[in-house]
């Protein structure tokens, strides 16, 4: 069942990173355990994301590529419980303006699969086939449409490192998924998905930085923070290593790694960044995720109580940790 929801809408698509963001923030929402990524030439002729996650119905899957057409809410008070990575249903329709798109779809309950062929946002061909369960997304030619955007988009290599960030932002917090990253026919990155966290930081991050982490796991005021942070050993020239994850999504928080790096500096005297992989779970209803449309920034509704804390829970760490 599809409900259209009316939300502030924005452009979602800038690059072919965020082709490649929305594609497996959809595997991850579908319960996927194993996606595989695979880009050609940064992502401008060729992104494919295959998963083996729910699958789309025959019966839904002209819906999945209409603006505001989410399964994944299904009226505006449900705004308030988001535990889905999307929520818009603005992503596929988006995608499949700027993209030529193949869809391959199979649900477990259906024998064969589904395969779409959508352009200009409409579906122009739509067969039955067999395939394995789960989707993949297969999309050409970004901007092919759209010239003076194609001309903005940066060299192969500074596209293909932006979608390598997104790669590592998404499986840096999903350890329990197996990621497959193929760039240019060649084998970048894959993680165990076996649910330890130290094991797929190993495979994205390597050992070095693991070596330099200590352990944070804490509950405060149904505030529950853990994860790895550095010891006095690990920094970084910039913010590049600091992941949050917020209900298991990633955020961009000026306001949260300010606070870290607080804690660090009233212990040891550090002018550079700390690296931190910090997952925080709390009520969604404490958080406003919808301010912008790519839903890496999030506001608190009481920034006060979430700064006391993480400020306690990252400086007691840092204390028993240092030691
Ligand atoms: P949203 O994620 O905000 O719901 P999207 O445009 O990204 O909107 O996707 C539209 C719908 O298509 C989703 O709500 C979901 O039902 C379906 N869908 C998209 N990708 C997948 C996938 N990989 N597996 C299963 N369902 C998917
Ligand atoms: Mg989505």
């Amino acid at each position: 069942e599809k409900t259209k929801a009316q939300i502030a809408a924005g452009e979602v698509i800038e690059r072919p990173a965020s082709v490649v963001k929305e594609l497996i923030e959809n595997s991850i929402d579908a319960e996927s355990k194993f996606i595989v990524i695979e880009i050609k030439n940064g992502g401008k002729s060729y992104i494919r994301v295959t998963d083996d996650g729910t699958g789309i119905d025959k019966d839904d899957i002209d819906y999945a590529f209409f603006r505001y057409s989410t399964s994944k809410i299904r009226s505006v008070e449900d705004l308030n419980h988001i535990y889905s990575l999307g929520f818009r249903g603005e992503a596929l329709a988006s995608i499949s303006t700027i993209g030529k798109v193949e869809a391959l779809t199979k649900t477990r309950d259906n024998n064969m699969g589904i395969q779409v062929l959508v352009e200009n946002g409409k579906i122009k061909e739509k067969n039955i086939i067999g395939c394995q369960d789960g989707t993949t997304m297969i999309v050409k030619d970004i901007f092919y449409n759209l010239p003076v955007r194609q001309k903005f988009l940066k060299d192969e290599n500074v596209e293909s490192n932006y979608i390598g960030n997104i790669v590592n932002k998404l499986s840096l917090g999903n350890p329990n998924i197996s990621f497959k990253y193929i760039r240019d026919n060649k084998m970048t990155l894959k993680t165990p998905g076996n649910g330890d966290l130290s094991s797929c930081i190993y495979s994205v991050l390597g050992k070095e930085i693991l070596k330099g982490l200590i352990e944070v796991k804490s509950t405060y005021d149904s505030i529950k923070v853990y994860g790895l942070i550095s010891n006095n050993n690990v920094y970084r020239g910039n913010r590049s290593h600091q992941y949050i994850y917020i209900n298991g999504r990633y955020i961009k928080s000026y306001f949260l790694s300010g606070i870290i790096q607080e804690c660090y500096r009233s212990l040891i005297p550090i002018n550079k960044y700390p690296v931190f992989i910090l997952f925080i779970e709390m009520d969604p209803q404490l958080i406003d995720i919808n301010v912008h449309p790519t839903k890496q920034e999030i506001k608190f509704k009481n920034e006060k109580a979430v700064k006391d804390v993480v400020q306690g829970i990252i400086r007691d760490s840092l204390k028993s940790g240092l030691k």
